[in-house]
């Protein structure tokens, strides 16, 4: 679990050059993708040979974690920018705000109204994605489609957040594509302009239907322990 420095880079180098290769071959603009780096349950160490090779952005899972691990990483490189692409409890709205540029699991009301009196009281303010369940999946988090209108006009209108986007993990057992298909259908519909879509597996796909963020974990860090 432990790569080598080298090794971080080397993967890091291969899934960039795929990603360009992607846009190419779909005829998105070289540049239009964002390679968010989840680095969750590997140690600073290994997220440090990524900062050395060059990666800013990076995905998190767990507040916990994230507050142990980024604050002395964030002061050797300034720059880096971590986002919050786990689900969030609301009692943890406080600390996220706190901790990172971005969250990607914004999925309901309760959550929105928490995010909003935190964004007031610290003056800080994460940009913020909406995640949908495109596969109204009973136990996945994310907001179902059908809920998708009210919940982006509470944050707008009542709360006055400015939702940058959709996020979206498609069921396991299904195509990707579909899912992705029907998330770039959504953030149109709405006017949004972020899509954060596409992981390890599938991030081809995902580039294709217009991701603007792709989510890669163990095609640069190697194999994750149980917990994730
Ligand atoms: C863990 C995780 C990823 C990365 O998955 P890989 O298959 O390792 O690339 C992406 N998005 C979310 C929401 C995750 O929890």
């Amino acid at each position: 679990m432990n790569d080598a420095p080298d090794t971080v880079a080397t993967r890091l180098a291969a899934i960039r050059a795929a990603i360009r290769l992607a846009e190419a071959d779909h005829g998105r603009p070289p540049g239009s993708t964002t390679l968010v780096a989840v680095s969750k349950t590997f140690p600073a160490e290994v997220v440090r040979a990524a900062l050395v090779a060059g990666q800013r952005v990076f995905g998190e899972n767990y507040v916990q974690e994230s507050k142990a691990k980024w604050p002395a990483l964030r002061e050797e490189f300034p720059d880096a920018e971590v986002h919050l692409i786990g689900p969030l409890q609301s009692n943890k709205a406080a600390e996220a705000v706190r901790l990172f540029d971005a969250i990607h699991s914004l999925d309901r009301e309760s959550l929105a109204r928490e995010i909003a009196r935190q964004i007031d009281r610290q003056g800080r303010a994460p940009r913020l994605l909406v995640q949908v369940n495109t596969g109204d999946e009973s136990q996945k988090a994310g907001v179902p489609v059908a809920g998708l209108p009210a919940l982006l006009d509470l944050c707008r209108s009542a709360l006055g957040l400015a939702v940058e986007g959709l996020m979206c993990i498609p069921p396991v057992d299904d195509p990707p594509s579909p899912h992705f298909a029907l998330l770039a259908r959504l953030a149109r519909d709405h006017g949004l302009r972020s899509l954060s879509m596409g992981m390890s597996a599938d991030f081809g796909a995902a580039i294709q239907l217009g991701a603007t963020h792709v989510r890669i974990g163990s095609a640069i860090f190697g194999a994750r322990g149980p917990r994730a």
